[in-house]
């Protein structure tokens, strides 16, 4: 496999790889792997003839009270998992890890914004993440020019923001979202997750009791948002006590619009703080 540093270096492999007549997929993440990016590195590969994982902790979409400096990095593990997980496809593979100062010049001053599926949710609270997110992404896009990119559906908002950005500026690339992939107690992995201790890790599963509980009642008939909230909250409450709610919310999948009755299509999305991390997970309710 190659571990590809510069952004040259990376523009000359995949030029390689398209002379060849070599399809390419893409799978942007921060690093820190777990087997949620394994899946989306797995799919890739059933997409296409070369798989391109790019690690690269983006300093654009971290807040300055986010946990950039803290977040968790090993370089050594994440290349062991990708090696693995492709087997002998890792012989036509590569890792693209850019450095921020070549992704981020000190005169950097070009965004890409995508204006109205970002002004909720995530976006809301996070006012310069999906900016940060998109523009890093169409940089990774330009570079790479991949036929295929795989997203995660645990950060649904990101893929459908990135999803409109594809189609909006033409990029020529099928856009995957795979499953989330969880814990066995239902947690979803998460990078974020080494942050816990041991009782913040039995108390993350809140998110997901949670998310149990909205469906459960949806499939008891219940459908009115401010009742399945109300004991979303208590569930919240009744598995990690200090937690913090920051949002529990109903959207139309696809147009992310507030929804105060779930129909089909409704999405229930969480954010909460456990023990100091913010966590977020969703689930499709009908
Ligand atoms: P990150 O490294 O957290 O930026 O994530 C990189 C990609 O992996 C994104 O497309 C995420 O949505 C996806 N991802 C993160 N966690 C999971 C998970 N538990 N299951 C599936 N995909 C995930």
């Amino acid at each position: 496999m190659k571990i590809i540093r510069s952004i040259k270096s990376m523009q000359s492999f995949s030029r390689q790889m398209a002379a060849k007549g070599k399809t390419t997929a893409v799978v942007p993440t921060m690093g820190y792997l777990h087997e949620g990016h394994v899946s989306l590195v797995s799919r890739a590969q059933k997409e296409a003839d070369v798989v391109v994982t790019t690690i690269f902790v983006n300093p654009a979409q971290f807040a300055p009270s986010e946990d950039l400096a803290r977040y968790p990095r090993d370089e050594k593990r994440d290349i062991r998992l990708i090696e693995a997980a492709l087997g002998k496809a890792s012989k036509n593979a590569a890792i693209f890890i850019p450095k921020a100062e070549d992704m981020y010049p000190a005169d950097f001053e070009t965004w890409v914004i995508v204006e109205k599926l970002t002004s909720v949710l995530e976006g809301a609270r996070r006012p310069t993440h999906f900016r940060g997110v998109t523009t890093v992404v169409a940089k990774l896009f330009n570079i790479v020019r991949p036929d295929v990119a795989v997203f995660g559906q645990k950060d649904f908002q990101q893929a459908m923001v990135l999803g409109r950005m594809t189609r909006d500026l033409g990029y020529p690339i099928k856009f995957i979202v795979a499953p989330t992939v969880r814990e066995e107690d239902g947690l979803a992995k998460s990078s974020r997750n080494a942050y816990f201790d041991e009782q913040g890790r039995w108390e993350a599963v809140a998110l997901y009791y949670a998310l149990q509980t909205a469906r459960e009642m949806v499939k008891a008939g219940i459908s009115a948002a401010g009742p399945i909230t109300r004991e979303m909250q208590a569930v919240i409450r009744a598995t990690s006590p200090t937690a913090e709610i920051d949002y529990i919310a109903f959207n139309d999948a696809k147009t992310l619009e507030n929804r105060t009755e779930v129909s089909k299509g409704t999405i229930c999305s969480l954010a909460v703080r456990i023990r100091g991390v913010r966590l977020i997970d969703n689930l499709k309710l009908k």
